[in-house]
């Protein structure tokens, strides 16, 4: 599908599981629930479902954490240790990101939608807590979350502390715009502040710091979201799904080589 980007893929930085236990199938556009929603033409590829899915889609970018004195593949295996066992996500929380090194790597895949923007869709519930396993949680309008149809891409770094991304890591981000774009004839286009400042999780963030936020606004003008209607628009019927919490830490693999 990314024929013109060499992307490092998941197996190659050591991604560990995705949770597929079924508690995160709101997350998961590939669930009969979900395929009623999009209404994929029958005996669809997947890749042709993707396209489906993020077709008229967003991108929001993101930039992680600082990582000095580490490898991009070292960050890469911490951010997703922090996701899954910290956080309790089902799997790194971006589709790409971006290391220092220019190279792009492999986060979640993309028939899983992103848990880098929206509201928690269990926010009422504390799912790391032992206590509220196997609770349920029902009605959950997932096509109002701004992770809905849109494509998380993280730049490794803290471009709040440092001013300037390296040239190289900027260089390979347009290249993955570029082509996602080319894909999935995207539409809208923002950092992650844009749409934090504007949604009802609590606190503000100034992520992905000033440089690739005025980056994306001078870059992509044409596309840039101001109003956040597009999606939400298209979204002409709320897709109700549970989520259930299940102990989850346990069942992680353990890395020896993370920080
Ligand atoms: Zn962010």
């Amino acid at each position: 599908m990314f024929n013109h980007l060499n992307i490092v893929k998941r197996a190659q930085w050591g991604a560990g599981l995705i949770k597929d236990d079924g508690s995160y199938d709101c997350y998961n556009y590939l669930t009969s629930e979900m395929e009623q929603y999009f209404n994929f033409p029958a005996s669809s590829t997947e890749e042709e479902k993707l396209i489906n899915i993020y077709q008229g889609g967003r991108i929001i970018v993101h930039h992680a954490d600082a990582y000095n004195n580490v490898s991009d593949e070292d960050a890469m295996r911490s951010i997703y240790h922090f996701h899954t066992r910290d956080r309790q996500w089902l799997d790194i929380a971006y589709h790409f990101l971006i290391g220092k090194n220019g190279k792009i790597y492999q986060g979640r895949p993309l028939y899983l939608m992103g848990g880098h923007a929206g509201a928690p869709l269990h926010s009422s519930v504390d799912c790391a807590n032992p206590v509220n396993d196997g609770k349920t949680y029902h009605d959950v309008n997932v096509s109002q979350d701004f992770d809905f149809r849109s494509i998380g891409i993280s730049l490794i770094g803290d471009y709040d502390e440092e001013i300037q991304p390296p040239a190289i890591q900027m260089t390979a981000l347009r290249d993955l715009i570029d082509e996602l774009s080319k894909i999935f004839n995207i539409q809208f286009i923002n950092g992650h502040r844009f749409y934090k400042n504007r949604s009802e999780v609590a606190g503000a963030t100034t992520c992905p710091g000033d440089y690739a936020f005025d980056f994306l606004h001078n870059e992509y003008s044409s596309i840039i979201d101001t109003q956040d209607t597009g999606l939400n628009q298209l979204a002409s019927h709320p897709i109700r799904c549970s989520i259930t919490c299940v102990e989850y830490s346990k069942r992680l693999p353990t890395f020896s080589s993370t920080p």
